[in-house]
């Protein structure tokens, strides 16, 4: 095929042209057709008239037709007719057919061996004219001609065929012109009707075929960065583990994720973020060999795929070589951004050997690395799989106890110090799993935050807690714990104000425990929540401190009722070298100072009980005093620390729900 058809635009361009001119040619050969047979219908005709008036004015037509010279008369009509210079022959047949008398351009005369005329025999034999046009050939016809026999008859006896032929070549010149002209403006018109369109199709033919071509591409690269997309890399993750086995390399996948991505699209906007990545994808191209792969899935997440690997150790050195690449400075708009990333590495064949099971475990081991704290490395190790399966295993309990109400609280004791006079309980979330052994809610609760399920979980909680403690005598307290989120989201002091209003506990007989991790971002808007629930009455107590961040600044910021000392520090009460004793000490004094009640918890054995004894502090809470326990022994835990009638106290107990 000529080189030009195998491009597509050119090959619909050329289908087009063939069209057209077919479109053209036909119509020229219809036209011409419908021109020549009108022609050859009008010149025929004419020369029947000549023969007619021949027949009209030549009175001696039978004997010229036996073989008689015509009479001066009818001579003298032929010399006229001569010199009419349309007609260009007559001719007298005998009946038979046989050529008798000729008149043309250059003589008069009868003819000497008289021929025979096939078509004069027909129309004498058949009693009709017969009308003919034609080219002529030859030097004695004119290019384009009529002729007319006509046969005469007396009383129906046949006495002579006549025949004229008229010179017809100016007629024909006139109606070729005539034609040429109409095929001229046809063609024209068809060009500019069929040819516009045909090259505006032309160029959208090709405009769509680059369209075409850039779909394409794009179905296999990643718009924003012209990196390869997931189809591509599974494509080319395909062909590189199918040539594995013949090269004996191995290959590596490693599974990178910018770390606080959203903060960077927060702070610099979508703009800001495009960069980061564009700069990042520059940097992964920049750190690959040709072979390797690197392509984006979507996101803030980049998978490279090394090729040629023979060692753990060589791909080490390369994600150190990603890594350092990544983490040099990035200018945005006067701005300077470093960036960092978590990565998850895989190694085929041993951690894979399909393109799905490789990403997986490189996904895995970038879990691994964000739950490890972020900007770190981490490889794949099998027991990645148990931990996904767990992690999957929680979702779903997690899912199925808010969807079923399969949520319990337990209770536990909390003790005045002095004189171990109950005050009240904590509320603390309980879920059982499959195997009936409670999930912690240490691993619950971070899971129900990701999976944004706290809110619902803590408002659940809330009214759980409110609505047990109403059945409570009067003095007891109960005791929650609020997570960051739920001040994130919606108002918590609406939700406690309704939870209160719908329970009928009354509002100092609710204490909400927070840590610090909630004022780390001196919200203003916090603040103001605490400040609200606190105007309710509610008591605000500050839990798990000392183990945080600069503790003590949290104090000031907002008055606290109560401070909940960690439990690692009763924990490393007698400990040498530990200062666990001086750190209780000082926050109980200090807690005296602020007007704030210290209580103490974790509190496992009667030693420490002792130390608390001796160091004068308010509240009390551990395991030693009393477990956790369901709703329905709390009633029994009330009745054995009912308080002595001599304290003047003697509180009604009212039946669990
Ligand atoms: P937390 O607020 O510090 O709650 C006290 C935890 O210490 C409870 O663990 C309790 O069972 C445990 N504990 C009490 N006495 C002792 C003791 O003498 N020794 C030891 N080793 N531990 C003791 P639990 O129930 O496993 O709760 C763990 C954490 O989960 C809680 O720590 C709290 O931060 C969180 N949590 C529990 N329930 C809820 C809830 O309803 N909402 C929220 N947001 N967090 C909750
Ligand atoms: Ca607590
Ligand atoms: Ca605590």
């Amino acid at each position: 095929m000529l080189p030009f058809l195998k491009s597509p635009p050119s090959r619909v361009f050329i289908v087009l042209a063939l069209g057209f001119i077919s479109l053209v040619a036909g119509t020229l050969a219809i036209g011409k057709t419908a021109t020549d047979s009108g022609l050859a219908d009008a010149v025929s005709r004419n020369a029947r008239n000549w023969a007619q008036y021949m027949v009209a004015n030549v009175t001696d037509l039978e004997p010229i037709a036996l073989g008689e010279r015509p009479s001066p008369a009818s001579m003298a009509f032929f010399e006229g007719a001569k010199r009419s210079g349309q007609v260009f022959r007559y001719e007298i047949y005998s009946p038979a057919g046989y050529s008798q008398f000729v008149m043309d351009r250059d003589r008069i005369a009868l003819v000497d061996g008289p021929e025979f005329n096939p078509d004069a025999a027909r129309a004498g034999k058949t009693g009709q004219p017969i009308l003919e046009a034609m080219d002529g050939t030859g030097p004695e016809f004119p290019s384009y001609f009529g002729r007319a026999y006509i046969p005469v008859t007396v009383d129906g006896r046949p006495i002579a065929i006549v025949a004229a032929s008229i010179d017809a070549t100016e007629q024909r010149a006139i109606a070729d012109k005539a034609l040429s002209q109409v095929f001229i403006t046809l063609f024209l018109l068809m060009a500019i009707s069929g040819g516009v369109p045909g090259l505006a199709l032309y160029f959208r033919t090709k405009q769509k075929q680059q369209a075409d071509r850039r779909i394409r591409f794009l179905a296999h690269h990643d718009a924003l960065t012209g990196l390869a997309n997931r189809a591509q890399l599974i494509d080319e993750l395909t062909a590189a583990l199918a040539g594995l086995a013949a090269n004996g390399d191995g290959l590596a996948v490693h599974f990178l994720d910018i770390d606080h991505f959203k903060g960077v699209n927060d702070n610099l906007g979508h703009d800001g973020g495009d960069f980061l990545l564009q700069t990042i994808a520059e940097r992964l191209r920049a750190a690959t060999r040709p072979g390797d792969v690197v392509s984006r899935l979507g996101g803030d997440e980049f998978v490279l795929m090394q090729t040629g690997v023979s060692s753990k150790e060589q791909v080490e050195e390369f994600t150190h070589r990603l890594t350092s690449a990544i983490a040099q400075p990035i200018r945005f708009k006067e701005q300077e951004i470093i960036a960092t990333v978590s990565v998850g590495v895989a190694l085929a064949p041993a951690d894979g050997t399909t393109p799905e099971r490789l990403l997986k475990s490189a996904d895995l081991a970038l879990y691994k690395s964000k739950s490890d704290g972020r900007n770190c490395v981490r490889f794949f190790t099998p027991d990645m799989d148990v931990e996904l399966l767990k992690r999957i295993t929680l979702e779903r309990a997690i899912r199925d106890a808010v969807a079923h109400d399969g949520f319990e609280l337990h209770f536990q004791p909390l003790f005045e110090v002095s004189n171990r006079r109950l005050l009240g309980f904590e509320a603390l979330l309980r879920l059982r799993g499959a195997d009936g052994v409670f999930i912690p809610p240490m691993t619950l609760i971070p899971i129900a935050e990701e999976i944004r399920l706290i809110d619902r979980i803590s408002a659940w909680v809330l009214k759980e807690a409110c609505r047990t403690a109403a059945t409570w005598p009067d003095h007891l307290t109960v005791a929650v714990n609020l997570s960051p989120s739920q001040f994130a989201t919606g108002s918590i002091s609406e939700l406690v104000a309704t939870t209160l209003g719908e329970t009928g506990l009354a509002a100092h007989r609710l204490e909400l425990e927070i840590t610090e991790t909630l004022l780390l971002g001196n919200s203003v808007a916090t603040l103001a929540e605490l400040a609200k629930l606190k105007a309710m009455g509610v008591v605000i107590v500050m839990d798990d401190f000392g183990t945080g961040y600069s503790s003590l600044s949290y104090l000031w910021r907002f008055p606290f009722d109560k401070i909940k000392i960690d439990r690692s520090f009763v924990q490393g009460l007698g400990e040498s070298g530990r200062n666990a004793e001086t750190v209780i000490k000082t926050i109980i004094a200090l807690g005296r100072e602020l007007d704030m009640n210290v209580i103490v918890e974790g509190v496992e054995t009667a030693k420490q009980a002792a130390f608390l004894d001796a160091a004068d502090g308010d509240q009390v809470q551990g395991f030693y005093f009393g477990h956790p326990v369901p709703a329905s022994e709390v009633a029994a835990e009330i009745l054995a620390h009912r308080p002595r009638r001599d304290e003047g106290v003697v509180p009604g107990l009212t039946r669990a729900k």
